[in-house]
């Protein structure tokens, strides 16, 4: 799963699919703890922490030890902004061996990119370090979703991200071996929750939500398989139903 463990973030980037703000929701302990449970009753044990900037969460080393304790990795997304703090970071490089961290900037959407060569200098500090500087990449807005604040962005990305989970959906007949098919096939990022539980089938907690980790996962799959997309990146959807019909399932 994804995990947005926070829908503040300081950097306030143009692109932003989440419309990330300052001073905004934080995910509480009590939730992290009913996420966890959830992810472990579908079957998942690779943890994505985003959000916002999840390290702009107050307690944000407490709960990503807490997943790190309960998965076999988890994967923390972030702006580096806060990695750069001596003192943060000394706490953070004593985070278990199982955490990951996957730091993103880009020259024409982050306000951080002047940090570049800091970034990368954590690289060799952290053991699991990846810095994506997307500009270099030459990737552009190629990993950039129309979601959020990047609705109007010339995406090169045209499925929409709840796509691969609606057409698997279709081919297997439980959440759990959704989970399984999904991981197995290196989906990572959906399907995503919200900082109050809340479930998507895409990355951003704009799309329209499913449901909630507190209902049942029979139930949870069945609408998985009858959603249909939302309007949030509608221009994509005739993929997916492109893939609808080839499975037989809409005319
Ligand atoms: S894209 Fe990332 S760094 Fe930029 S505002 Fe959104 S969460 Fe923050
Ligand atoms: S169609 Fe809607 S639910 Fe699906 S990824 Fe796009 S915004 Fe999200």
């Amino acid at each position: 799963m994804l995990v947005h463990l926070t829908q503040s973030c300081s950097l306030g980037c143009p692109h932003c699919m989440q419309d990330a703000k300052p001073s905004n929701n934080h995910m509480s302990r009590e939730t992290a703890e009913k996420i966890a449970d959830f992810c472990r009753e579908s079957g998942d044990f690779l943890i994505t922490i985003s959000g916002g900037e999840p390290l702009e969460h107050p307690q944000a080393l407490e709960l990503i030890h807490y997943f790190a304790y309960h998965f076999q990795l988890v994967t923390v997304c972030t702006n580096g902004i806060e990695l750069l703090d001596k003192e943060f970071f000394a706490k953070y490089e004593k985070l278990p061996f199982n955490v990951a961290t996957q730091i993103s900037t880009h020259r024409d959407f982050y306000t951080s990119y002047s940090r570049l060569k800091e970034f990368k200098s954590l690289e060799k500090k952290l053991a699991f370090c990846t810095v994506y500087d997307m500009d270099f990449a030459r990737t552009d807005t190629y990993r950039i979703s129309s979601q959020g604040r990047a609705i109007n962005m010339q995406s090169q990305r045209k499925s929409p991200s709840c796509g691969n989970m609606i057409l698997v959906a279709n081919q297997v007949s439980s959440w759990c071996s959704l989970i399984t098919e999904i991981r197995r096939k290196r989906y990572f990022c959906t399907p995503s929750v919200g900082f109050n539980g809340s479930v998507y089938l895409g990355e951003s907690w704009l799309c329209e939500s499913i449901g909630s980790i507190n209902e049942d996962t029979d139930t949870l799959y069945r609408r998985t398989q009858n959603f249909r997309g939302c309007n949030g990146c509608a221009d994509s959807k005739e993929l997916l139903f492109r893939g609808l019909r080839q499975l037989g399932k809409v005319l």
